[in-house]
């Protein structure tokens, strides 16, 4: 039997919940997760007349992009659009959950897949996370450095931009004298014993730590495990927001765009032409991605893709690179496919639905 929080955890797996930005609402906003599921529609904002659609197709769980409950509530009210939904869905039983800017900023995350749609290769993140690693430094016999070593890589340490299995080891001696209630794996209670041992040290992003501290204490010989964690000040370059990429080769901007607007099905594209020229390298941002102008140019992009730019973006940065904006609900249309990939290929019989519904709010004329 697949219950609602098995599927919740498959995403997570791919979009953990820490990785959403402070201000954000992502993971389950209504319902209880420990009830069997019976299909999930997936849209990127949750409209009654999704609420409507999932209940005709005997779903109980929603999947949007964008949470329902983004800021406090303090009541709510059948006359309000959010409070009908809610109280709809508590009523029809059906789970509401949002894989927001987590999915944004997972690695193979929202802009990755735009990036990949629109045949763009060499992804890279374009605004790095700036905190979260933590770096584990242990120490254990020489001999069960390799069962040690490779317990924190199944854990997901040692990972660094397109490597993985990364440490650093080196041999040296360490001590101890095992006390009365001890159950010392080598040497005599009551003696100091010197014993080889590699010291063996792994990253890891810090929302990983404790499934990366149960297989070390599992995989280590020793009654006391010794281990240190230091907080780092480096990026992690694995995730973050917006992606930079490369075209397979130079394009002629307009020609570019146009193949923006057919893949993905726009009616218009907003962009400024005041730098001209052949494009290679796009920096994108699926969403809202103005605040990520000032790292597309530091990137060296020929063009920055995004949704929601403002006049005085134009104004302000057009002569340093080229602007386009897509629209909101355009760049991040494929969130939906996304979310179903990853379910569908870990419960390839699941009921997994994009909202047949679901259209943007705004219009072209
Ligand atoms: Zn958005």
């Amino acid at each position: 039997m697949l219950f609602i929080k098995d599927i919740l955890a498959e995403i997570e797996k791919i979009a953990p919940l820490a990785l959403q930005e402070d201000y954000d609402n992502s993971g389950l906003m209504v319902g209880d997760v420990n009830q069997e599921v019976k299909g999930a529609l997936l849209c990127l904002d949750i409209t009654e007349e999704i609420l409507k659609e999932a209940i005709l197709k005997k779903y109980n769980l929603i999947i949007s992009h964008h949470p329902i409950i983004f800021k406090g509530l303090k009541c709510l009210d059948p006359s309000t659009r959010i409070g009908k939904i809610i109280i709809d869905a508590v009523k029809h039983n059906v789970v509401l959950y949002a894989a927001h800017t987590n999915l944004d900023n997972a690695h193979l995350g929202v802009s990755y897949y735009l990036a990949q749609r629109l045949g763009l290769i060499q992804p890279v993140v374009l605004d790095p996370a700036k905190e979260g690693l933590r770096k584990l430094v242990t120490f254990c016999p020489v001999d069960f450095a390799e069962k040690v070593r490779s317990a924190l890589f199944e854990a997901g340490a040692g990972h660094i931009g397109n490597y993985d299995s990364c440490s650093y080891n080196i041999d040296g001696t360490g001590t101890f004298r095992a006390l009365g209630n001890s159950h010392p794996f080598v040497g005599q209670k009551g003696e100091i014993h010197y014993e080889a041992e590699t010291r063996i040290e792994v990253i890891y992003p810090a929302y990983i730590e404790k499934s990366v501290i149960k297989s070390l204490k599992t995989a280590h010989p020793y009654e006391e495990v010794a281990f240190d964690i230091y907080n780092l000040q480096n990026e992690n370059s694995f995730v973050g927001c917006g992606v930079v990429a490369e075209l397979t080769q130079s394009t002629e901007a307009s020609d570019f765009l146009n193949h923006v607007k057919n893949v993905l099905g726009l009616a218009a594209i907003k962009y400024s032409a005041k730098k001209r020229g052949k494009i290679k390298k796009v920096a994108l941002c699926g969403g809202s991605g103005g605040f990520l102008i000032n790292n597309a140019i530091c990137s060296n992009a020929d063009i920055y893709i995004t949704g929601d730019l403002k006049y005085h973006d134009f104004t302000d940065y057009s002569h340093q690179i080229i602007l386009a904006d897509i629209g909101h609900f355009e760049s991040e249309q494929f969130v939906r496919e996304q979310i179903r990939e990853i379910l569908i290929k870990k419960f390839p019989t699941f009921a997994v639905s994009i909202s047949e519904s679901e259209e943007s709010s705004v219009c072209f004329l």
